[in-house]
C-alpha cells in the first residue's frame, strides 16, 4: 500500500533497522514495553515509525487506532524527522506531523507525530491516560535529559494503567505501547531498575553497520579550540581527498563566526553577498520569542570567552614531538582549492536552514557543517568523512554551594566523543580529529555523562513536575533517582517560597499544590528561590537589578576583604603604608554601601556592579575598589546570560542586556529589599532581645558585635559576620541572610535588613 521510490527502496534496505523489521514489531505488539538499541545512523528514528504504521498502528478502526508518538528532546530533531518520514511514506503533513511548542503542523488526520518530550509531557498534565495515542516511542533515552527521564517514569505508570483499563474494558479502552530507544547499549538503569519496570522490558539490539574511523589526539590541548577547530578544518579541506567535514563547537555564535570565516575564505565565488552573511541575529531572535530554551542556545553575545580556563587541564599533554602530524598521511602534494559549502547547525536555527545539510552539497563543492552536538546522535549528516571534535559541549551544571545553575561549556564524555568520532563512518572508512591530547581525554573525560537530573538543584526539578501536575514526588519511579530527603525538604523550601500550597487531603492523595506563582517561576531556568526574585522583579523596572544581583549571588563575593588585603602587602611595607590601604579599603566599602544606606550586603554588591560597569570594567578600576576582576567578569557573563534567557522565555518583556546599570531610584531601592526579603524569606533572623526577654531588651547598640539573633529553623544563636557592612551599625531587629557559616559561632553573612522604613 504504500509506493516508495526504487532509490528509497535501497536507501531503506541497507539500514541495519531494516534486517530485524519483523523481530522488532513482533516485539512491540507482544510486550507492552520494549528497548531498542542502535547505534546513530541504523535508521530507528526514521524507520520505527514507519514499520509501526505499516502494521496499521495510527489507523482507524484497527486494534491500535491511537496515534504513533516519538519524543525528541531537541525540536530541530521532531520537525527534520517529522519532514523526512512524511516524504519517505509519501504523504507528508498532515499524516506525519509534528508539534513542538508554539508550532506545529497536527490536525485530525495525523498518524505519526513528532514531538518534544516537553510537549508530551505538558499533555500528560491534561490527558493522563494519553488516549490519543497507540504507542509512544521516546528517542535519544541515552541523553538522559530531565525531561526523558521524568517522562519515562511517568509512562512506565501510564502503560500499566492504560492496560488495565482496557483488560476491564476494551470496548471504551485500547491498550498503550511503549518503545524506549538508546544510540547506547547502556540502558540498565532502565532495564534493571525495578521500581520503573517490575518485569525487565526486551531489549532488542541493532547490529552497527559502521566502517572503520581513525582517532587522531591532538598532542597539546590548546585552550583556544575555535582557533584550533578553523586551522584543522582548513587543512583537511587543503590536503585530504573529498569527503564532507562535521566540527562539532558549542553554541550558535562560535557557529555563526566559524561560518563566515570559512565563507570567506573558501565560499562559492559566484554566492551573492546576501547569501554568504546571514543574519543569524535575528532569525534566531525571532525563533527564541516562539521555543523552549535549549542549553546549547544559550549564547552570551560577543563579550564571552569561550576558552576555558587554561590551569584547569593543559599540564599533562605529551612532551614529545611526534613528527609528522598524524591523520595527514593521504595528504595532497598539490593544494585543492575547491569551493566549501559551508552550513551552520544549531536548535535555533529555522528549520529550512537546517533542512539544507540533508541536500547533497553542490557539484565539486565540499561539505563543511559546523554544529553542536545536535548532530552527535539526534541527525545523522549524509556523506561525512571527517569530524573535527572540539571535546566541548554546553551543559547545565549546579553549584550546590550557591544554588546556581549554569550553562557552561565544559567536556564532554568519553561516549560522547565516541559517538561524535562514530559520525565520520557512516559512508565509508573516516578519520576524527579530536582537538585534544589523549592524556587530557584519559584524565578529564568522565566515563558518560551525568543524567542531567543530578545535575539540577532538586527543589527545580520537584518545582518542575509539579508543574507538569505530577504531583507525587517521594515514591516517583525515577530512572536515576534524586536523593529522597531532599525531595521532601524541597517541597517544604517550595512551599515557603509560594510556589506550592499545602492541602491537607487524605493521605494518599498529594498534600502539595502547584500555585500560580510556582507555574510562572517554572518557566526560569534558575534555582526556585532565584526564580521568584525575577517573576516579582518585574514590577518597577527593577528587573535589571535583581539580574545583577541573583547574578553576584551566584558568582560569590567579589570584594577583596581585610585578610586579601593583609596577604597582599610586602613584609617590609611600614605600618603607614598599611593604614594608607586600610583606609583606601574601607572607604571604597564605604562608598558602595552608600547604596540603601548600609543596610545591605547584597545593594553593596548592586552598587559595585554599577560602578564597575560605569566605569567601562578593567583591572585597574578593580584594583583601586578592592574588587576581585574575575568575579567581575563573571558577573557581567552571568547578566548576559539570565537576561537571554528571560528575553526567550517572555519575550514580552523587556530584558534586553544592558551591561550599564543606572544606580536604582528610592522607590525601586524600596522594591529591592521587598523581593530580597521574598526570596529569602526562609532565611530570616529576628534579633534576640526582641523575642526573648533579657538584660539587652530595650537597649541600643553601637555595631552587631556579640548581638545575638534566632533564625528560623535554627536551634542556637547566630550572629551577624564582622565582614557584612551593617556589623558596623546599630543591630537591625529583622534581616535575611544568604549563607551562614560556622566557626567558634554560627556567622551570618550576606545580610539584608527588612525592617527599613
Ligand atoms: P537513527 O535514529 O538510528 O540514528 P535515522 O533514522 O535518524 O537513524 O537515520 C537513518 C538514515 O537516514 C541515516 O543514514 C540518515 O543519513 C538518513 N536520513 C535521515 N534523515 C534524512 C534526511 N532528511 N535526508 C536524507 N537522509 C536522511
Ligand atoms: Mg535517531
Amino acid at each position: 500500500k504504500i509506493d516508495r521510490s526504487q532509490d528509497l527502496q535501497t536507501s531503506r534496505m541497507l539500514l541495519p533497522v531494516t534486517e530485524l523489521e519483523q523481530e522488532i514489531v513482533e516485539t512491540v505488539l507482544l510486550n507492552p514495553i520494549t528497548v531498542i538499541c542502535g547505534e546513530t545512523g541504523s535508521g530507528k528514528t526514521t524507520q520505527l515509525p514507519q514499520f509501526l504504521y505499516e502494521r496499521a498502528f495510527g489507523s482507524k478502526g484497527s486494534l491500535n487506532p491511537g496515534m504513533v508518538a516519538i519524543t525528541q528532546p531537541r525540536r530541530v530533531a521532531a520537525v527534520s524527522m517529522a519532514n523526512r518520514v512524511g516524504s519517505e511514506l509519501g504523504i507528508g503533513s498532515p499524516k506525519v506531523a509534528y508539534k513542538i511548542r508554539y508550532d506545529g503542523n497536527t490536525s485530525p488526520e495525523t498518524a505519526i507525530k513528532f514531538m518534544t518530550d516537553g510537549v508530551l509531557l505538558r499533555e500528560l498534565a491534561n490527558d493522563f491516560l494519553l488516549t490519543k495515542y497507540s504507542v509512544i516511542i521516546v528517542d535519544e533515552a541515552h541523553e538522559r535529559s530531565v525531561n526523558t527521564d521524568i517522562l519515562i517514569g511517568v509512562l512506565s505508570r501510564v502503560v500499566g494503567l492504560r492496560n488495565k483499563r482496557w483488560k476491564e474494558n476494551s470496548e471504551s479502552m485500547t491498550p498503550l505501547r511503549l518503545v524506549i530507544m538508546s544510540a547506547t547499549l547502556r540502558v540498565s538503569d532502565f532495564t534493571e531498575n525495578k521500581s520503573l519496570f517490575q518485569q525487565q522490558p526486551p531489549v532488542v539490539n541493532v547490529a552497527a553497520r559502521q566502517h572503520p574511523v581513525t582517532i587522531h589526539f591532538a598532542r597539546r590541548t590548546s585552550p583556544d579550540y575555535l582557533e584550533e577547530a578553523m586551522a584543522k578544518t582548513i587543512k583537511i579541506h587543503k590536503k585530504l581527498p573529498p569527503g564532507g567535514i562535521l566540527v562539532f563547537l558549542t553554541g550558535q555564535g562560535e557557529i555563526d563566526s566559524m561560518v563566515k570565516k570559512l565563507k570567506q575564505r573558501f565560499g562559492r565565488k559566484h554566492q551573492s553577498k546576501a547569501q554568504v552573511t546571514l543574519d543569524s541575529s535575528r532569525l534566531s531572535k525571532s525563533n527564541a520569542a516562539t521555543g523552549d530554551v535549549e542549553i546549547e542556545d544559550v549564547d552570551f553575545g560577543k563579550s564571552d570567552d569561550p576558552a576555558l580556563e587554561l590551569d584547569d587541564y593543559d599540564i599533562e599533554d605529551e612532551e614529545e614531538d611526534l613528527g609528522e602530524e598524524s591523520g595527514f598521511e593521504e595528504a595532497r602534494e598539490d593544494e585543492s582549492t575547491s569551493p566549501m559549502h559551508v552550513l551552520p547547525l544549531y536548535s535555533l536555527l529555522p528549520s529550512e536552514k537546517q533542512m539544507q545539510v540533508f541536500e547533497p552539497p553542490p557539484d565539486g563543492s565540499r561539505l563543511v557543517v559546523i554544529a553542536t552536538n545536535v548532530a552527535e546522535t539526534s541527525l545523522t549528516i549524509p556523506g561525512i568523512r571527517y569530524v573535527v571534535d572540539s571535546g566541548r559541549a554546553k551543559e547545565r551544571s549546579y553549584n550546590e554551594q550557591n544554588g546556581m545553575q549554569s550553562f557552561d561549556v565544559s567536556w564532554i564524555s568519553k561516549a560522547s566523543a565516541a559517538q561524535r568520532a562514530g559520525r565520520a563512518g557512516r559512508t565509508g572508512p573516516g578519520h576524527t580529529y579530536r582537538l585534544y591530547s589523549s592524556p587530557v581525554f584519559e584524565n578529564h573525560f568522565e566515563q558518560f555523562a551525568k543524567p542531567e537530573i543530578l545535575r539540577m538543584p532538586i527543589e527545580g526539578v520537584v518545582l518542575q513536575m509539579k508543574s507538569m501536575n505530577l504531583d507525587v514526588v517521594d515514591n516517583f519511579p525515577f530512572p536515576t533517582p534524586p536523593n529522597a530527603v531532599g525531595l521532601s525538604k524541597a517541597e517544604k523550601m517550595l512551599t515557603n517560597l509560594g510556589a506550592l500550597t499545602s492541602t491537607s487531603l487524605t493521605q494518599a492523595q498529594s498534600r502539595f499544590k502547584i500555585t500560580e506563582l510556582g507555574r510562572s517561576m517554572s518557566l526560569f531556568p534558575v534555582t526556585p528561590r532565584f526564580a521568584k526574585m525575577l517573576v516579582t522583579g518585574f514590577q518597577h523596572g527593577c528587573l535589571p537589578y535583581i539580574v545583577a544581583i541573583v547574578s553576584a549571588l551566584s558568582v560569590g563575593d567579589p570584594f577583596l576583604h581585610e585578610e586579601a588585603l593583609k596577604a597582599g602587602l610586602n613584609d617590609d611595607d611600614s605600618e603607614d603604608a598599611r593604614q594608607a590601604v586600610r583606609k583606601a579599603y574601607f572607604k571604597t566599602q564605604q562608598k558602595f554601601a552608600s547604596l540603601g544606606k548600609n543596610t545591605s550586603d547584597l545593594f553593596k554588591v548592586l552598587s559595585a556592579v554599577g560602578a564597575y560597569e560605569y566605569a567601562g570594567g578593567g583591572e585597574a578600576f578593580c584594583r583601586a575598589n578592592f574588587l576581585r576582576p574575575k568575579a567581575m567578569e563573571e558577573i557581567r557573563k552571568l547578566r548576559a546570560q539570565i537576561s537571554y534567557l528571560i528575553q526567550s522565555t517572555y519575550p514580552s518583556i523587556d530584558a534586553k542586556f544592558i551591561p550599564k546599570l543606572d544606580p536604582p531610584s528610592q522607590t525601586q531601592v524600596k522594591v529591592i529589599r521587598q523581593l530580597i526579603t521574598a526570596g529569602f524569606i526562609e532565611q530570616v533572623a529576628i534579633r534576640k532581645d526582641l523575642v526573648e526577654e533579657s538584660e539587652n531588651s530595650g537597649k541600643k547598640f553601637q555595631s552587631c558585635r556579640g548581638i545575638a539573633y534566632k533564625a528560623v529553623g535554627i536551634e542556637q544563636d547566630v550572629y551577624i559576620h564582622p565582614s557584612s557592612t551593617i556589623f558596623t551599625e546599630e543591630p537591625p531587629g529583622y534581616i535575611t541572610y544568604t549563607e551562614i557559616v560556622s566557626t567558634s559561632q554560627a556567622y551570618m553573612k550576606g545580610i539584608t535588613s527588612i525592617d527599613v522604613s
